[in-house]
């Protein structure tokens, strides 16, 4: 069932943690809790660094941290899942401080973990009590805030597959959910200056723009409001290259190539991911990576069974790859 998050964001609104009744075990990486430290020193019963997000690992964590009232977690999507599945497991309350809106971590109820090195979702506990502060986003790199962006801009070339499957396959649509998710991209394209710029009200725009996408994708029952081929270009060259790269450039690269292929907008598409700072250039992975990735597409689509997309039914020319990565070659900053 879904929970909706109490969110509370301001300059220095961290400061709360100080006021957290009973024992109090935080969970956080050295960088956002030497972050945490310097604007606002506080020191609760016990600290856990994080250092992977093995599934045994977590086990074993939550077997050997000592007993507490309250979880809180202090960093990004890993730390915020770190604390997600300790409070899961111990039924305990939870406080999250996002230091990086990169990804949705924060506002879901799944959990990321790895099992065999392969990333998968466990768990089920809606975050209740968010703490955003501005002081401590804003000292990350804004690259890493601007990627946050990506999975809601990812609803342009996502909105056109679910419609697609809709149309070839009968799968389930629901025009009212697709507009609230229309709204959702409209509200980022008016906001873009201020999410590039990673202003107050570029971060509150992502995160509320979260809350309000996890929520209409939670009462629909699956993300395809959001996920489409931009994403499986991710999960391809991820596949690929058995390499992390950061989301934001991954869903950016697949945007702007799969709404090209669909004949959506692309010019249009393009145009907002720049403006909201997504590398979708994809700066870590190679010209070759690229090409490979979305030659094979369709084989990795079809081999893996995904759902039904633009790649099922356009084809991917070594014309249309060139295209692509001619683009990708202009946009790339000199
Ligand atoms: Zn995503």
């Amino acid at each position: 069932m879904y929970k909706s998050p109490g969110i509370k964001s301001g300059f220095g609104v961290a400061r709360e943690l100080k006021e957290l009744p009973g024992r109090v075990l935080a969970v956080s990486m050295e960088i956002p809790w030497a972050l945490l430290q310097s604007q606002m020193p506080w020191e609760p019963d016990h600290v856990h660094l994080v250092d992977d997000m093995d599934l045994p690992t977590l086990e074993a964590a939550d077997r050997d941290l000592p007993a507490c009232d309250v979880v809180v977690g202090v960093g990004g999507g890993s730390c915020c899942d770190f604390a997600k599945y300790l409070a899961w497991k111990r039924g305990c309350r939870m406080v999250l401080v996002p230091t990086i809106i990169s990804v949705d971590a924060p506002l879901t109820n799944m959990i990321a973990v790895r099992v065999d090195k392969t990333v998968t979702y466990i768990g089920d506990i809606f975050p209740e009590e968010l703490l955003v502060d501005y002081a401590l986003v804003q000292a990350a790199p804004p690259e890493l805030n601007r990627a946050g962006a990506c999975d809601i801009a990812s609803i342009h070339t996502g909105l056109f597959d679910w419609r697609l499957a809709h149309e070839r396959t009968g799968e389930k649509y629901d025009a009212a959910v697709a507009a609230l998710a229309e709204e959702c991209l409209e509200e980022l394209d008016r906001n873009a200056e201020e999410v590039y710029n990673v202003t107050p009200k570029g971060i509150d725009t992502i995160v509320d723009l979260y809350r309000r996408e996890v929520k209409f994708c939670t009462e629909f029952g699956n993300s395809r409001p959001e996920e489409g081929a931009e994403h499986l270009v991710a999960y391809a060259l991820e596949h690929l290259t058995r390499r992390h790269f950061l989301h934001g450039d991954l869903v950016g690269l697949g945007i702007f190539a799969m709404s090209r292929l669909q004949g959506n907008r692309p010019e249009w598409a393009e145009d907002l991911i720049r403006r909201c700072g997504l590398r979708y250039w994809c700066p870590d992975a190679s010209r070759e990576e690229i090409c490979t990735a979305l030659a094979t597409l369709r084989a990795f689509v079809e081999k893996n069974s995904f759902f039904y997309s633009i790649v099922h039914t356009a084809e991917i020319t070594p014309a249309f790859v060139e295209s692509v990565l001619a683009g990708l070659e202009k946009a790339r900053p000199q």
